[in-house]
């Protein structure tokens, strides 16, 4: 079904495309397809545009004679003259970019340079980049870029070859639109180079499938590209379906239709004396194209053969065009020599025929053989029977006019198709242009936006907004059951990924060691029944425990007081045999720390101190990233920090200790004292009838303006800030971390101390309140998640 409808016939035989004025400018389309065309900003407008004052600074002297008669143009200095840079790697691409160099070349609002590469400039393929300076198009630069060999590897080297060489040209040309085409390895070095560089690339003939290597080149250059010049609607929503934005699509047919469509193919005398043998005569001869099939050179080298051996029992006259110089080309050649073609009196062979001969060649020939795109797209609009050999061009798009021979293996089956072919009569078909592509695609040029960002947006289609949640209530979420054991509490919980608490129990901490040990089980056990209908995969069992630990054992080497007998208590072997996940434990402290650098304000910090508050003082020290656990893990005892020489007893057995002066505890026990000499309770205070007095109500009265418990609080948060100055002075950490409930309490006090008593250079410390609602329950969690996860502890 023609997509664009019969050609015109005005312009015909006139040499210059149907649409154009004598100027070379598009001039009111009556093919336009106003919707393929989204126009940003119009051409009209744009031709006002060009400042000569902003010319002149930004535009290399040999360019400036473009812009004579122009002084009359108004100033807007933010829309400069469009460069356009159009780049040619052989004669197949050149014949339909060709058209739209002409077209620009022509164009007062646009700057062309030009660049040639790849098989150009070898001998071998015709050095057809003298047909391009026949044509009157000045070549800006050449670049040498084939790697020779002909195989797969020597066309990589060639795309690494032509990458190496393309960027100088291209910071020297400094072209705001590159304009590459098709599906070539080396349009695909251009393609990458440009999209690096940040140069917007116009891709044209995007969206087709042909069944080799070309497609995934080709639709690899599409997701490179800015913009997008497709021949047909089936490409047009093949973009589409590749998330381009149909905003950067313009379906403006086959450039060479233009051409094709305008040239007169009747008058064919010369050139078929000149290409064919002598005495032919007009639909008896053929043209035969083959190319080698990179992914399947072999099959393709003997289809060749077979097939110049029909031709040659077929006794025709045929002209032979030299293959293209994809991996197997210097085999194909060698095989027409075997075969003695170049010298056979019904054969002529040619590396390169000029794109209007070749046009005329196969309008009038009776077939074309072979399986180039040549017979697909340019024979169709002559209707010339043409005989398709193998998967080459697979998936294309193709007129009545074509067979499709894709097992030619045999000489016989390729002259049955000769025999049904040669000479028949087929209409025009038009699916691959109208002849009106040069206009509209001019027109599309100059709607670009050539001065904004150069980000290429992709269009995906939509996705379902509640998608994220579903997966959620399908997965599991990855969790850790963490275990806080603690002077007076013994929690449990269940915390995910992220940190997030889902479920927390409480219980007093049992006396015993036995009674301890089973009431965590008890609670283990509990959680992780839980854990299965919240569908959570526990990874491991993480314990936060007061005293000190060895974490490499799982187990706790002695306590202080506080947790009575709780030493030399191996907790990984009994939780781990109960419940069959691994367990990891360290010191409460510690754990704080973790938990700071996993999920609160030491995260992503190198060096950092923790001084958790609670019954007693933990600490944690984070150096380069790493947990100090010292020789016999009692490192970060900051707790036991002495902070005078004849201080208060000291649960450790010692004097003088921060615990003695700070924690809860000491706290505690200053408050049970003020209430004995009836100094506890303020206005405004207010004492149930047995209510055990705690340090809770030691921060209240003294919130509430009791000096003596004001005194006692400052004396705790003196004694913390002596171990901080301390700290600082012996690690010299970025962060001091204060953590726990009285933290809040003491955090301005510290902070102005250690103002006045730290070194200077080792007071730039930020002293932090942490906001951490359970540090250590977090940081047991984090033992599991991050080494389950990521395997950093
Ligand atoms: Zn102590």
């Amino acid at each position: 079904m023609p997509v664009f409808g019969g050609p015109t016939k005005n312009g015909v035989g006139s040499g210059r495309p149907a649409s154009t004025t004598t100027s070379g400018r598009p001039k009111k389309d009556p093919h336009d397809f106003a919707d393929n065309l989204k126009i940003k900003s119009c051409p009209s407008q744009r031709q006002t545009q060009h400042a000569l004052k902003d010319i002149k600074m930004e535009e290399p002297a040999a360019k400036r004679a473009h812009i004579v008669g122009m002084e009359n143009d108004v100033a807007t200095p933010q829309q400069p003259r469009m460069r356009l840079c159009i780049a040619t790697c052989n004669r197949a691409d050149y014949s339909k970019l060709a058209p739209i160099m002409l077209a620009a070349k022509a164009d007062e609002d646009i700057d062309l340079s030009v660049i040639v590469l790849g098989c150009h400039l070898i001998d071998d393929y015709g050095s057809t980049y003298r047909y391009i300076e026949q044509d009157g198009i000045d070549i800006d630069s050449r670049l040498h870029t084939i790697v020779r060999g002909e195989d797969e590897a020597a066309m990589v080297e060639s795309i690494g070859l032509a990458m190496v060489k393309l960027p100088d040209v291209l910071l020297r040309l400094e072209p705001h639109v590159l304009i590459v085409h098709g599906d070539r390895f080396d349009a695909l070095s251009l393609a990458a180079s440009a999209a690096l560089m940040n140069i917007r690339i116009v891709h044209v003939e995007g969206g087709e499938i042909s069944g080799t290597i070309d497609d995934m080149i080709r639709h690899s250059i599409t997701k490179l590209a800015h913009y997008h010049v497709c021949c047909t609607e089936r490409a047009h929503s093949r973009l589409l379906a590749m998330c381009e934005d149909n905003n950067a699509i313009l379906l403006a047919g086959c450039t060479s239709y233009d051409k094709l469509l305008n040239t007169d193919t009747t008058n064919c005398t010369a050139v078929l004396e000149k290409w064919l043998p002598k005495d032919v005569q007009p639909h008896d001869y053929l043209v035969a194209l083959q190319h080698p099939v990179t992914t399947n050179i072999s099959k393709s080298l003997k289809m060749f053969g077979l097939m110049l051996d029909a031709l040659l029992e077929f006794g025709k006259k045929v002209i032979v065009l030299f293959p293209n110089i994809d991996a197997g080309s210097k085999e194909m050649t060698r095989i027409m020599r075997q075969k003695g073609i170049e010298h056979h009196p019904s054969f002529k062979t040619a590396k390169h025929i000029p794109f209007d001969e070749f046009l005329i060649l196969v309008a009038n020939a009776g077939c074309m053989i072979g399986n180039s795109s040549a017979g697909i797209r340019e024979a169709g609009a002559f209707g010339t029977p043409v005989i398709n050999l193998g998967s080459r061009q697979t998936g294309r798009e193709t007129g009545e006019n074509v067979l499709h021979c894709r097992e030619a293996d045999t000489t016989e089956k390729i002259k049955q198709a000769l025999e049904i072919q040669y000479q028949k009569q087929y209409p025009p078909s038009y699916i691959y242009g109208d002849g009106h592509a040069i206009p509209r695609i001019m027109k599309f040029l100059k709607s670009l936006d050539i001065t904004g960002e150069t980000q290429k947006q992709f269009v995906f289609p939509p996705m379902r907004p509640s998608h994220h949640r579903d997966i959620d209530h399908i997965l599991e979420r990855q969790s850790a059951l963490a275990v806080d054991l603690g002077g007076t509490q013994l929690r449990v919980a269940l915390i995910e990924n992220h940190g997030d608490i889902l479920v927390q129990t409480s219980n007093p901490t049992p006396k015993t060691n036995e009674e301890r040990m089973s009431k965590l089980l008890e609670m283990l056990m509990n959680l992780a029944q839980k854990a299965i209908s919240l569908n959570c995969r526990v990874l491991g069992v993480g314990i936060s425990t007061g005293g000190r630990v060895d974490p490499r054992g799982g187990v706790v080497k002695h306590s202080t007081k506080a947790l009575e007998g709780w030493s030399e208590v191996d907790l990984r072997t009994p939780i781990s045999s109960m419940l069959h996940l691994p367990v990891w434990v360290d010191n409460d402290g510690n754990c704080a720390a973790l938990g700071v650098r996993a999920f609160g304000c030491g995260k992503g910090v190198e060096d950092f101190v923790t001084i958790a508050t609670g019954t007693g003082i933990g600490g944690g020290i984070v150096l380069g990233g790493r947990l100090i656990h010292g020789t016999d893990f009692c490192a970060a005892e900051l707790g036991h920090t002495k902070v005078s020489l004849e201080g208060p007893p000291c649960q450790c057995g010692g004097t003088g200790c921060v615990e003695a002066y700070s924690s809860g505890l000491a706290l505690q026990k200053e408050a049970q004292r003020l209430h004995e000499e009836g100094n506890l309770l303020t206005e405004g205070g207010h004492l149930e009838n047995n209510e055990k007095i705690t340090a809770k109500h030691l921060v209240e009265a003294a919130r509430l303006g009791n000096q003596k418990a004001q005194d006692i609080m400052d004396r705790g948060a003196k004694a913390v800030a002596s171990v901080v100055v301390n700290l600082l002075h012996i690690l010299n950490p970025s962060r001091v971390v204060l953590c726990g409930v009285l933290a809040p309490a003491y955090i301005e006090t510290v902070r102005n101390i250690v103002k006045k008593e730290a070194l200077p250079s080792a007071a730039h410390a930020e002293i932090i309140a942490s906001t951490l609602k359970e540090p250590a329950l977090l940081g047991a969690a984090s033992l599991v998640l991050e080494y389950a996860t990521r395997r950093i502890y």
